[in-house]
């Protein structure tokens, strides 16, 4: 939209999660172009030009778009599988089935990943793509594409594995890259599709798997790269007691430390699960200003643990939001983590204090962006920053009874999005995708995890 070319919306409970939690119970914001103009109490300002629409929000609340910080795309055509497994089982129980991936299944992953998100007011996604089988495409190429065609910001954290069979890891030796041909592959993703500008749609990260599938030399090389390319890291860190004996038997120390050893703590860097993790492994991370993405149903689908979110944020830690891959987290939804992390974290060490909805709101919105590095542009809805918002509808039977907005949206139901906009540009309209036709994406998906299930079963 042209900068001059302003929206309006107005009659509606803002809560903008900026530094000190400002809220309104009935107010305005005005979009100008693809960044916030205005926001206040009341009315919108008489006398504005150039608008072109007006919308009477009256029952929403509006609130930053949310963020996802970690997820794995191409999983939307193998959920449902391993229901009952760990993650080293399920795992192993997969890794056959991945490691024949292609393009066209990819491509049709990503849409489902997304328009699931999308629909469900996430504004910025991510996606950690590590399976790259030989010869089965441009699969970066197509994850962006289906991020672009949708209208959503992303970052692709570009993963890698280097530790096959043949070394001891999990994935066939078939669907893994060499150390070199990973940092290679990586850098070349970051030069072609990486954007550092204000409001870029696409960012690049540096995101080897996870320590038990990818080469210490990896993890210490691909820190390198990342910094000497400008851009983030990420990786699955500290998911499993499995995780943790592993980095203790191969290392002689736990996950945080071999981290720390390889170059990977520091504001540059997120790190996915963070579920074991003692008193010292979180000052690290608060000292070094790691970042961590808290996925609540994954962990609890695989029975990985509860992570200590309450004495992270407590030490200072930026916490975001992750779907995870949705192998193990098959709903794929965002907004119905707020209420998860919020009900997870009660069931851990600091009962009934642990959350409150307004944190599980900050976690889902500025957490995840100050994770992804992009806390000054987006996340919280302030004069300046990027018009990514959504209008979720709470006067209806789910949530008409229930007089605080934010309770309503955390506690409540999944909430109805009626619009959601990224970059100004609108992409949702009561609860539909205008940007992607949904039905074609579910038949598409459908078929593609047909195919993958047929080539997966001849071996
Ligand atoms: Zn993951």
């Amino acid at each position: 939209m042209a900068a001059d070319r302003r929206i309006v919306i107005e009659n509606c409970a803002i809560a903008t999660v900026d530094a000190n939690d400002t809220e309104y119970a009935s107010g305005h914001v005005v979009l100008a172009g693809h960044r916030i103009e205005s926001l206040g109490a009341g009315r919108a300002p008489e006398g504005l030009e150039n608008v072109v629409r007006r919308i009477d929000a009256s029952g929403h609340l509006v609130t930053p778009g949310l963020i996802n910080t970690h997820h794995h795309f191409y999983q939307w055509i193998t959920r449902g599988l391993a229901t009952d497994h760990n993650l080293f089982d399920w795992l192993v129980a997969l890794y056959p089935v991945w490691a024949r991936i292609d393009e066209p299944m990819v491509r049709a992953a990503a849409q489902g990943s997304l328009a699931m998100m999308a629909r469900g007011g996430v504004t910025t996604a991510m996606d950690h793509h590590y399976v790259f089988p030989h010869g089965s495409g441009d699969l970066s190429g197509a994850i962006i594409g289906a991020a672009r065609d949708m209208g959503v910001r992303f970052t692709l954290a570009r993963g890698s594995m280097d530790r096959g069979e043949k070394d001891g890891g999990l994935p066939p030796d078939f669907a893994v890259e060499t150390l070199d041909g990973a940092l290679a592959a990586t850098e070349e993703t970051v030069r072609k599709h990486h954007d550092s500008s204000f409001d870029a749609m696409t960012q690049v990260a540096v995101a080897p798997c996870s320590p038990f599938s990818v080469s210490t030399e990896l993890l210490r090389d691909g820190a390198q790269l990342a910094r000497r390319l400008g851009v983030r890291l990420h990786t699955h860190g500290s998911e499993t007691v499995e995780e943790e004996k592993f980095c203790h038997e191969s290392f002689g120390m736990g996950p945080t430390d071999y981290f720390e050893s390889t170059g990977w703590l520091g504001e540059d860097v997120w790190m996915a699960h963070c579920v074991h993790m003692n008193d010292s492994d979180i000052a690290a991370f608060a000292r070094s200003r790691t970042g961590v993405a808290h996925c609540p149903s994954s962990n609890a689908r695989l029975a990985a643990g509860i992570a200590r979110v309450p004495d992270m944020l407590a030490a200072g830690v930026p916490v975001g939001l992750g779907v995870d891959g949705t192998a193990s987290n098959e709903s794929g939804e965002l907004h119905t983590e707020l209420r998860n992390a919020l009900l997870i974290n009660r069931l851990g060490a600091h009962k009934e204090r642990a959350l409150n909805a307004r944190q599980a709101l900050r976690l889902g919105t500025y957490g995840g962006a100050q994770v992804l590095g992009r806390a000054s542009e987006t996340g919280s809805l302030e004069p300046g920053k990027l018009a990514d918002l959504v209008l979720w509808k709470l006067d209806t039977l789910a949530h008409a009874s229930i007089a605080d907005p934010v309770t309503a949206l955390v506690f409540g139901a999944a909430a109805p999005v009626t619009a959601s906009f990224v970059n100004g540009r609108q992409i949702v309209e009561d609860g539909r995708l205008l940007t992607a036709d949904e039905d074609a994406i579910a038949r598409a998906t459908r078929d593609e995890a047909q195919r993958l299930a047929r080539i997966a079963a001849q071996g």
